[in-house]
């Protein structure tokens, strides 16, 4: 990203009390699109994995503020020589830990007109078109998702709030008087499966629940919530005077992607008039795909959906969408009458009142140029490429002698593991967590690991626009080559 400061750069710090000149704004603004842009054609030549060490990042910053302002080309410099090393390069071809997920070229220019407006969306009056566009654009999401109408859906900054405001509005949904009692001494219970995110387990948490309100369902062969166990569990709890408040169902877990059923769970969730929350925040997408529709099967009787625009539809982190067919249960949760906040427009929805901050961000611009710019067949072309890709890691994991998959490849992640013959079970993971170093310290790819069944694996996750055939060939070949070495 480095390049050289213009040759005008130098100025002496703006004093009195005014913003940065229009003109000098206008100065870096252009250099800076510049080296966006050949940060982006360039960034496969950095190494993919961050080389920092813990704390040498502050150590390389003074310790304080400074007393006076600072030349714009002397931050610049100091942010090319002291904070890019200590960036994992999300945007390289060869990020394929977590889900890895880029920005795009729409979706950064969404963010700086974002920045530019500094609009504040917590009523439709503070930005009537920061409510509409939201309004709209997660309308227009449903359709692709191919979800019913009626459906209230806002932008929150992670699923994880998103998750946490469903709980709290299945809590009002329960019709309990939460909202003005407090959980007081009822006995609340959500349900997840075993492989469900910790996310959940933080909302759970956060609301009063206690670690002890959320119950972990054991899962089957191929990782999905065992649906005659969670009715065993209900039955069970209802039988102790404790009270079934809802089930997070997952669509996409984490670890090895697998599908609850959520068709079963919400026969479940009706008969036990239980509030019924999706995760779906990276395989929900996939949905758009005609042939993955599947994934959210069911999903329309849910009370409560989230997927994450930032995890794979190429949305510049932060954008995550909670849907729900209960608004009113969320505004229960959520909305005071603050007197002076509110304004006079009938009919109009006021953000504000459907989660815990006040202040919203002007997201839904990015997602709107993300979805205009590539469009549903940009978008599916996309999703289908990358879960071609893992099909090629998949099949070569699948006849390779020394690797093996370890859960269903359904979508663009794989979950696998180096097994030659001869090791045995402890020499196995150790011979796992080692090759995942090695092959990390290569920079040239990043792949993150984790516990299957109580082995270590690897998994490998493509959601990147710049990862191609080839880069995905380069970490096969580097985990062949490491694992000869081992
Ligand atoms: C990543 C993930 C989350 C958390 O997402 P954030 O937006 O980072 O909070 C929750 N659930 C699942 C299934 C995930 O994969």
């Amino acid at each position: 990203m480095k390049q050289d400061n213009p040759p005008d750069g130098g100025r002496e710090p703006t004093p009195g009390t005014g913003d940065m000149p229009a003109e000098e704004f206008r100065r870096y603004g252009h250099m800076l699109v510049e080296r966006v842009a050949r940060y982006l054609e360039e960034v496969e030549r950095a190494p993919v994995l961050s080389r920092a060490q813990p704390g040498d990042i502050r150590a390389s910053l003074p310790r304080a503020a400074p007393a006076s302002g600072e030349d714009m080309a002397k931050i610049l410099a100091d942010f090319d020589e002291k904070i890019l090393p200590g960036i994992t390069h999300w945007n390289h071809p060869g990020f394929m830990a977590y889900f890895a997920i880029t920005g795009s070229g729409p979706g950064i220019l969404g963010e700086l007109l974002a920045a530019g407006l500094n609009a504040n969306g917590m009523l439709w009056r503070s930005s009537p078109a920061v409510t509409e566009l939201e309004e709209v654009t997660l309308d227009w999401l449903r359709q692709l998702l191919g979800l019913p109408e009626p459906l209230f859906g806002e932008i929150t900054d992670t699923a994880s709030s998103s998750t946490l405001y469903a709980l709290a509005a299945a809590r009002e949904f329960a019709d309990m008087d939460i909202h003005r009692r407090g959980v007081g001494g009822q006995r609340l219970r959500v349900y997840c499966s075993a492989e469900a995110h910790s996310s959940v387990d933080k909302a759970v948490i956060t609301l009063g629940l206690g670690s002890d309100g959320l119950r972990h369902i054991p899962v089957d062969e191929r990782f999905r919530m065992r649906t005659d166990l969670l009715e065993a569990a209900i039955a069970e709890d209802k039988a102790a005077g404790i009270r079934p408040l809802a089930v997070v169902a997952t669509v996409g877990t984490t670890g090895t992607t697998s599908i609850d059923p959520v068709t079963e769970i919400a026969d479940i969730c009706e008969r036990e008039g239980m509030w019924l929350h999706v995760d779906a925040s990276y395989a929900g997408v996939a949905a758009i795909v005609p042939e993955k529709r599947y994934v959210l099967a069911g999903v329309e009787r849910a009370h409560s959906l989230v997927v994450n625009p930032h995890k794979w539809l190429f949305v510049p982190i932060d954008c995550s969408v909670l849907y729900t067919r209960e608004p009113a249960a969320l505004k229960a949760a959520f909305a005071l009458p603050l007197e002076i906040l509110y304004a006079p427009e009938p009919g109009v929805t006021n953000l504000m009142d459907y989660g815990m901050s006040l202040g919203r961000r002007f997201r839904s611009l990015k997602l709107w140029f993300v979805l205009r710019y590539f469009g549903a067949a940009g978008i599916i072309a996309r999703l289908r490429e990358h879960m071609r890709l893992a099909q090629i890691v998949a099949r070569w994991a699948d006849e390779s002698d020394a690797f093996e998959v370890c859960a269903p490849v359904e979508l663009s992640t794989v979950v696998f593991r180096y097994n030659p013959p001869g090791l045995a079970p402890p020499e196995v993971d150790t011979a796992n967590a080692e090759l995942l170093r090695l092959v990390n310290e290569s920079g040239d790819v990043f792949l993150s690991g984790t516990k299957v069944n109580g082995s270590q694996v690897l998994r490998l996750a493509i959601g990147n626009l710049r990862t191609t055939e080839r880069h995905v060939l380069r970490a096969m070949e580097l985990l062949e080559q490491t694992a000869k070495r081992l």
